[in-house]
């Protein structure tokens, strides 16, 4: 007799388990520049902020996290009723697939997009729409003409991750405009903080319509992506659905704290904005320079630069990335997202970024 053992849901079993950035090589690591950190590290005064907190770590966070609504609030001048937080903008990613969406919906996102949304998608049961992009850019007018009556939620990345590509302020106004107003529509900013041009940032588009949420994240230009913390903002009755399928105390106390004391460093943040801008605009430099052996940079408006390879040898992103881990630099080689002509490398420090630049250059001289 056989004994029946627990079944997943089908459509969990559809899913992949989330494949992280790599964290060590073939040689002792020199840089880690596979998941988009930032490596100058939190502000000082975050540091301080959350060293000030740990010895109420018997006590359960704010679940509201108002203070840290209250600063978000003042900071981009929005009304704290209409800021979620999360357990970095992941939940809040999650959270808005549960609230919106199950079995017989469908979710749509583009071809290369954040990985997250696919597994968002799948996790309630929902049905992905992948919708094509045009040279590593989203295509508004696909992602429109993608729309039917089952469509719940649209996720998209602005700038996108691990394109680093950007669509500009009036492309995303006309994607705003065209979506039906009872279909979600996702604008994850996660990367907001390193453009520095025509830039729609939704965050006031978001408290005024009914079906807009703008994510954004501490995880990268504050440095504190081990503390886990997002937000979102959106129209009331969006947050209030939210509410009910967060994890009630969902943000830490160090997390809390941390965050509000970032958000009032600027002269930490406006450091790491202007090294990231400026080492990514030599880095991509180095990779133009590289071109008569076939690496394309993917212009980007992020903190990470994503570099295409030619389709074969003798020079190839996966000779590149097998070089490089052997020389201690891990960047994120995007075969596992059906990207295998490209590798992602992360804005390090100037040591970091100057180290991977010379070990790239290294790579194609040798195998040219
Ligand atoms: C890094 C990233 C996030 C942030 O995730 P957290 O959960 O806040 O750390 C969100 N969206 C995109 C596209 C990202 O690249």
């Amino acid at each position: 007799m056989t004994i029946a053992a627990p079944q997943m849901k089908p459509w969990i079993e559809a899913m992949h388990a989330y494949v992280p950035g790599k964290s060590s090589a073939g040689a002792p690591v020199v840089a880690k520049l596979s998941s988009n950190e930032n490596p100058w590290g939190p502000s000082p005064k975050a540091i301080a902020a959350m060293q000030a907190v740990i010895a109420e770590g018997h006590r359960y966070p704010d679940p509201a996290s108002t203070s840290l609504r209250e600063a978000l609030g003042d900071k981009y001048g929005v009304n704290p009723a209409h800021i979620i937080c999360g357990t970095g903008s992941d939940e809040i990613l999650h959270m808005i697939a549960s609230a919106f969406a199950g079995p017989g919906d469908e979710i749509i996102h583009v071809r290369h997009g954040f990985a997250v949304y696919e597994g968002a998608t799948r996790r309630v049961g929902a049905t992905p729409v992948v919708v094509p992009d045009v040279d590593y850019t989203g295509d508004i007018n696909a992602i429109l003409a993608a729309v039917t009556p089952a469509t719940r939620v649209i996720y998209i990345a602005n700038p996108n991750n691990p394109t680093g590509t950007l669509l500009p302020a009036a492309d995303i106004r006309r994607l705003i405009a065209g979506v039906p107003s009872d279909v979600v529509l996702v604008l994850d900013c996660a990367y907001a903080e390193f453009v520095e041009v025509d830039y729609e940032d939704g965050l006031a588009l978001a408290q005024s319509l009914p079906n807009l949420i703008v994510t954004r994240t501490f995880s990268k230009i504050h440095g504190l992506a081990a503390q886990r913390i997002g937000w979102a903002v959106a129209a009331l009755p969006i947050i209030a659905a939210l509410d009910r399928v967060r994890g009630p105390f969902n943000v830490t106390t160090t997390g809390q704290a941390a965050a509000v004391a970032s958000l009032a460093d600027d002269t930490h943040l406006d450091m790491v904005r202007r090294e990231t801008i400026r080492l990514r605009a030599f880095l991509e430099g180095e990779i133009v320079a590289l071109g008569n052996a076939g690496l394309r940079a993917i212009p980007s408006a992020c903190n990470f630069i994503l570099i295409e390879f030619p389709e074969s040898g003798p020079v190839t992103a996966a000779g590149a990335n097998k070089w490089l881990l052997d020389h201690g630099i891990i960047c994120r080689y995007l075969a596992v997202q059906n990207m295998p002509r490209c590798l992602r490398i992360s804005i390090g420090t100037e040591t970091e970024t100057r180290t991977v630049a010379a070990a790239l250059r290294d790579y194609v001289e040798g195998a040219a």
